[in-house]
C-alpha cells in the first residue's frame, strides 16, 4: 500500500460541481482508498490570464495500484468527466495530477514523479499543508512551509466551498 497524493483543479463548468464528481471518481477508483480531502482554494489562473479563476484542493489516498496505472485511471476520469485540451495551462472542468506517489520518482514520457510544479506551486502546497502540516517533509527532503515560503504567488485565498466527504456517498468517514 502506497500514500499518493493528487491535485484537483478545475476552473469552469461549476468548479465546486466539478471537485465534488472527481472525489466520487477518486472513492470508486479500484485498488484505491480516499483517505482525506483539503480544504477548497481559489487561486488566479497560472496560464492564460484571460479565464476564470481555479477551485484547488488536493486528495490524500491509499492505493495498491502501481503509478502508471493509477495516472491511466486519473487521465480517464478527467475524460469521462469532459475535459478538452485546448490550450496549454488554459480552462478545464478538472485537472487530475499525480503529486507524489510515495518516495517513488519516475521520468518517463506520460509520467513524472513528484510532479514537476509540485514545489514550486502555492496552490498545490497550501492545500498539502492542510493534510500533511507545514513541517512535514517532501520527498526533496524539503519542509512544506519552506517551500511555501519560497514559491511564486497565484493570489490564494480559501473558498467558500469546502468540500465534505462526509456528504460524498461512498465515504468511510
Ligand atoms: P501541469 O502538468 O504543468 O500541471 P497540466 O496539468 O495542464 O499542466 P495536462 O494537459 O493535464 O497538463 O497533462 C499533460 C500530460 O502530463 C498528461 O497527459 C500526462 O501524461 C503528463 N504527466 C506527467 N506527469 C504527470 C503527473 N505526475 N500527473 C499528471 N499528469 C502527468
Ligand atoms: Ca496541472
Ligand atoms: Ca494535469
Amino acid at each position: 500500500m502506497t500514500q499518493a497524493f493528487v491535485g484537483l483543479g478545475s476552473n469552469i463548468n461549476e468548479p465546486a460541481y466539478q471537485l465534488r464528481q472527481a472525489c466520487m471518481a477518486l472513492i470508486s477508483l479500484p485498488n484505491t482508498c480516499l483517505i482525506a480531502v483539503s480544504s477548497v482554494y481559489e487561486s488566479s489562473p497560472m496560464g492564460p490570464s484571460d479565464q476564470p479563476p481555479f477551485l484547488n484542493a488536493c486528495a490524500q489516498i491509499d492505493t495498491t495500484s502501481d503509478p502508471a496505472a493509477l495516472l491511466t485511471a486519473l487521465l480517464k476520469i478527467e475524460t469521462t468527466m469532459g475535459r478538452v485540451r485546448r490550450r496549454h495551462w488554459g480552462e478545464r472542468c478538472i485537472d487530475l495530477d499525480l503529486l507524489f506517489f510515495g518516495n517513488t520518482s519516475v521520468q518517463t514520457e506520460r509520467l513524472t514523479l513528484p510532479h514537476p510544479g509540485l514545489y514550486q506551486r502555492d496552490f498545490v502546497l497550501k492545500p498539502l499543508a492542510d493534510l500533511l502540516g507545514n513541517e512535514y517533509l517532501m520527498p526533496n527532503g524539503v519542509d512544506i512551509g519552506t517551500l511555501l515560503g519560497k514559491c511564486s504567488t497565484h493570489s490564494l485565498r480559501l473558498s467558500a466551498v469546502q468540500l465534505d466527504l462526509g456528504e460524498i456517498p461512498g465515504t468511510p468517514l
